[in-house]
């Protein structure tokens, strides 16, 4: 286990230096997670001699990317069978064997680069949990098919082929490629290889406006930095900042995790180290075992704005693990968290340029799944770039911004109404009201007990 990088245990402290004074570089990236940090790596390994620059408001990884819960996998958008209406079979075939490059690229790129980020390579499984939700799962299997994917990337799961732990849902769909990581190291470590090639971090550096120009200078409040290109790299935090694509919902998930589990409880869940369990719906838990044998468990709320690191409902994540065996009905939480996701209307990210600028870079709206692709989507701005990247592959979401949302204080209300609708609509969730003692960790966002 990598240890203290995982979202659950004590954040390092910031101590990379803070822009100061008046600098140039060629690019100059916003956000230090996995999509800017990945952009920058890729910059230097493709072309040494450019001065790249990444700037953190706060330290690396402190955004969704030191946050997540680490499940990899394919899938990007909506479901398949919704894609075939909406894009047509060949536009929705090349969306999810993009996804599966991203995967790919990705366990290329811990291989490769020798990332120590605890990656488990195995499988994703879906699961529903009543009639309509295998319905949905055979009409998935039918669009699978008729847009020819290998069944090795998705494969329906009848109910007697179900491993032992999961036998009361319905039906599975199983994905693949897959893998378990830990996100906070991988991105930690992803920093650290760019610094390797060069890559200069400032941390404590919020970018407080990007001035538009010849050259484009992004201005903190110590210092200025002008540079060629500018990506813009801030995944759900882009509110504040005016040159970031409109039609960016920051909406805050949770998660949680359990001191380490027993021999005989880890006997129970053979087989979940190997591929996390996701059930079927918006806010539903999902769950993957750490390789030092604590449960993960995400879900069971969202709230709207990218602030705020406390699970509000971590008793929710709790029934939730308790619900998963009979072996957990005594199970604690060590500690609950939330973090900020970037949600689009239509369910697909925002990757390209300002509409006006050409050399100002962006890409966010990964709706909560977004470990492969903002590393995927960091390697394609890298190639933007460059000038390697030189046409549209037809991916619907090469975009100057995502379809437009409405704002202002009664279309905030209307989300917040949706978002509590759709936590409560979400069993085991719905009805959870258990009390949760969080036995005292150190991650800031813990929850405290109550
Ligand atoms: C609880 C949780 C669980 C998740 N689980 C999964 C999962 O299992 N699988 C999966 O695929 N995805 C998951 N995700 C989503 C995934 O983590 C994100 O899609 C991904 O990490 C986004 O990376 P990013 O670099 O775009 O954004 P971030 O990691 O959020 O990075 C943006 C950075 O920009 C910085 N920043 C913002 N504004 C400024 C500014 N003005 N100046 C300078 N810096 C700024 C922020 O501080 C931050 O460090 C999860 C997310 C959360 C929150």
């Amino acid at each position: 286990m990598t240890g203290h990088l995982a979202p659950w245990a004590a954040s390092p402290e910031a101590t990379r230096p803070r822009l100061r004074g008046r600098q140039r570089c060629d690019v100059a990236v916003v956000g230090a997670g996995l999509t800017g940090l990945s952009t920058a790596f890729e910059l230097l390994s493709a072309a040494p001699r450019l001065r790249v620059v990444v700037l953190e408001a706060d330290r690396v990884a402190a955004g969704a990317s030191g946050r997540g819960t680490g499940l990899l996998g394919p899938r990007v958008g909506p479901a398949l069978h919704v894609a075939r209406r909406r894009f047509g079979d060949e536009t929705a075939r090349a969306v999810h064997l993009w996804s599966v490059a991203a995967v790919r690229h990705v366990l290329d790129l811990v291989e490769r680069e020798r990332l120590a980020c605890d990656l488990t390579p195995g499988g994703q499984l879906v699961v529903a949990r009543d009639e309509r939700e295998a319905e949905h799962q055979l009409r998935e299997r039918e669009a699978a098919l008729m847009l020819g994917l290998p069944p090795d990337q998705v494969e329906f799961v009848g109910q007697g082929r179900l491993p032992r732990y999961a036998d009361r849902y319905r039906s599975g769909l199983r994905y693949g490629p897959a893998a378990t990581l830990d996100p906070a190291a991988l991105t930690e470590q992803l920093a650290g290889a760019g610094e390797r090639l060069g890559l200069v971090i400032h941390e404590n550096s919020r970018v407080r406006r990007v001035r538009r120009g010849l050259l484009s200078t992004v201005v903190t409040d110590g210092g200025e930095l002008i540079a060629d290109h500018v990506v813009l790299a801030v995944n759900a935090y882009g509110g504040s900042l005016r040159a970031a694509p409109s039609g960016v919902l920051p909406v805050r998930v949770q998660a949680g995790v359990t001191p380490k589990l027993s021999g005989e409880q880890l006997a129970e869940l053979a087989g979940l180290d190997a591929e996390p369990l996701i059930e079927h719906g918006e806010v539903a838990p999902y769950f993957r075992l750490t390789t030092d044998g604590r449960l993960v468990i995400g879900g069971g709320a969202l709230e709207r704005g990218a602030h705020g690191a406390l699970a509000r409902h971590p008793g929710r994540l709790l029934t939730a693990a308790r619900a998963l065996s009979p072996a957990l009905a005594g199970i604690s939480l060590d500690a609950a968290w939330a973090g900020p996701v970037a949600v689009t209307r239509d369910g697909l990210p925002v990757l390209g340029e300002h509409r006006d600028d050409p050399w100002l870079h962006h890409a966010t709206g990964c709706n909560g799944h977004g470990l492969a692709i903002s590393v995927y989507h960091g390697a394609r701005l890298a190639r933007r770039i460059t000038g390697e990247d030189t046409g549209p592959d037809g991916l619907p979401w090469l975009r100057a911004r995502a379809p437009w949302l409405p704002r202002g204080r009664v279309a905030d209300r209307v989300v917040d109404r949706y978002l509590e609708h759709l936590a409560a609509a979400d069993a085991p969730f719905g009805s959870a009201r258990t009390a949760v003692a969080v036995s005292g960790s150190p991650a800031p966002w813990t929850e405290t007990p109550s």
